[in-house]
């Protein structure tokens, strides 16, 4: 299409070739180079308790250090590494950091934490990952209960058998299993018979205006106790003020996760929270 184009559309794709896809350009360009030159990183976000207000676990969320653009968050490389199948090689990197941090906290006297770590679409489809978990909890012995995969409905949608499939395996061996984003596909709740889960993290979405649309607070309170009645566990994201707090745990709501509590750090300085903190 480019080609047809005469000097003067070329000139306005020019003008038009804003700041986001020069981004893009210069996220593509490093991202292979990136995982060999160790420029990601896991950061952990606290999820916490509601009832007892303790930090029982976090989730593992990816950020790139890019030389030239600084830290870059998930929603900005994900996508790219998803298109270019950089995101298995990644996938299996943040699963194994994961589980070499449940295996240190055990020595560090924090071996109750759980740790979550998200699958991508094509790490649920292929075939790498449950040899990868296999050798990773052979290697470390880890409980496997304290790692949990999350899992998009959109990306267990792709494919439901072979999700279904995929979700048994790993709470065969133990594993825990979290619908993350819960509510945003366009899926139907037949999925929840058809998948073992243990927990449904509603999405933040839905707990923004919790306080003032009617609806929402409806969602998120029938989705709780949908939930509670399936025999599920809930977390609810993305909880940034103590108003949504006290709604929660007035809905029954098992866990939270957001900036009310704590914002995504890195490792050492979770450590230090988890260790000290009694929050809430
Ligand atoms: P997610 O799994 O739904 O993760 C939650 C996102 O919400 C995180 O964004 C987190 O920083 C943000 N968040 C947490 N609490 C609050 C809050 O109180 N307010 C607001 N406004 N936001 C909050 P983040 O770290 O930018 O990650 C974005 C997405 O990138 C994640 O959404 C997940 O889908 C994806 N992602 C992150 N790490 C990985 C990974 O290792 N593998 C894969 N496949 N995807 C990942
Ligand atoms: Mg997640
Ligand atoms: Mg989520
Ligand atoms: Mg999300």
């Amino acid at each position: 299409a480019a080609k047809s184009c005469g000097r003067g559309n070329f000139q306005f794709f020019s003008a038009a070739m804003n700041a986001a896809t020069h981004e893009r350009l210069l996220l593509e360009n490093r991202l292979w180079q990136a995982l060999e030159q160790d420029e990601f990183e896991l950061y952990l976000q606290a999820q916490i308790d509601l009832r007892s207000g303790s930090v029982i676990g976090a989730e593992a969320l990816l950020r790139w250090h890019h030389p030239e653009l600084g830290m870059v968050g998930p929603d900005r490389f994900i996508p790219i590494a998803e298109e270019s199948g950089l995101i298995l090689p990644l996938g299996d990197w943040a699963l194994q950091r994961a589980v070499l941090l449940l295996d240190r906290w055990r020595a560090l006297g924090l071996g109750h934490l759980r740790l979550a770590v998200n699958l991508s679409a094509r790490q649920c489809h292929g075939t790498g990952l449950l040899p990868l978990l296999d050798r990773l909890l052979r290697e470390t012995g880890i409980d496997p209960a304290l790692l949990e995969l999350e899992i998009t409905e959109t990306a267990a949608m792709q494919d439901p058998e072979r999700s279904r499939e995929l979700l048994q395996q790993l709470r065969a061996r133990g594993i825990k299993v979290a619908i993350d984003d819960f509510g945003t596909g366009y899926s139907s709740l037949s999925y929840l018979k058809l998948f073992e889960l243990d927990r449904i993290k509603i999405d933040r979405g839905f707990v923004k205006d919790i306080e003032t649309d009617p609806d929402d607070a409806a969602i998120v309170s029938a989705t709780i106790g949908l939930a509670h009645a399936l025999g599920l566990e809930v977390i609810a994201e993305g909880v940034e003020t103590q108003a949504q707090a006290d709604f929660l745990r007035g809905k029954r709501c098992d866990e939270a996760q957001g900036y009310l509590f704590a914002r995504p750090v890195t490792v050492a300085e979770f450590e230090v929270l988890a260790s000290t903190a009694e929050t809430v």
